[in-house]
């Protein structure tokens, strides 16, 4: 088994993604995951002809890793699983909004579709930054869909960044006794 439990992913494919909501659903799942590690909350997978191929969650902090993303880590387990570069036909869903690095990274496996459930303004190289899935200048361009899930992927984020809040300022307050 992999480090982080992806050998599981090759059974994946007997589960059936029949909507947008359901496929954000998974993805979901996968922020938990990431949560569950103290990562920033961010999870993708990748879905062909209907069915989950694989899955990934944040885990830049656990493998000491600035690429570690949701969808890098989505896309090279499904590849792995396809057995080839290039993710045609593929739809990815991931619950924010893909940075400049992972849509680059979608562009190149070639998807057909990402859908994401929020945006991100700091980030996002989709929508709120860039068009590096729309533009038509680049070899290769997505479909794109937004919005599903989208309450509850904030409050996932919101809840992580409080915390990270709360936490550093109770560690500021703490009495030097020494
Ligand atoms: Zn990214």
């Amino acid at each position: 088994m992999e480090r982080d439990g992806s050998a599981a992913d090759r059974s994946l494919g007997s589960v059936k993604v029949a909507s947008d909501r359901e496929g954000l659903e998974l993805a979901v799942v996968e922020a938990r995951a990431a949560l569950a590690l103290d990562e920033v909350p961010v999870g993708a997978i990748v879905v062909i002809d209907g069915l989950l191929v694989a899955r990934g969650h944040n885990r830049t902090r656990t493998d000491c890793d600035p690429t570690a993303h949701a969808e890098v880590l989505a896309l090279r387990r499904a590849a792995a699983v396809v057995g080839a570069q290039r993710l045609v036909g593929a739809t990815v869903y991931t619950t924010v909004e893909p940075c400049f690095m992972c849509a680059g990274a979608l562009s190149h496996a070639r998807v057909a579709r990402v859908v994401w459930s929020v945006r991100d303004p700091k980030f996002g190289g989709v929508i709120s930054l860039g068009n590096v899935l729309t533009d038509p200048r680049m070899n290769h361009c997505c479909q794109t869909a937004e919005g599903e899930c989208a309450d509850e992927v904030r409050a996932l984020l919101r809840g992580f960044f409080e915390d990270k809040r709360r936490k550093a300022r109770e560690s500021t307050n703490t009495p030097d006794l020494s």
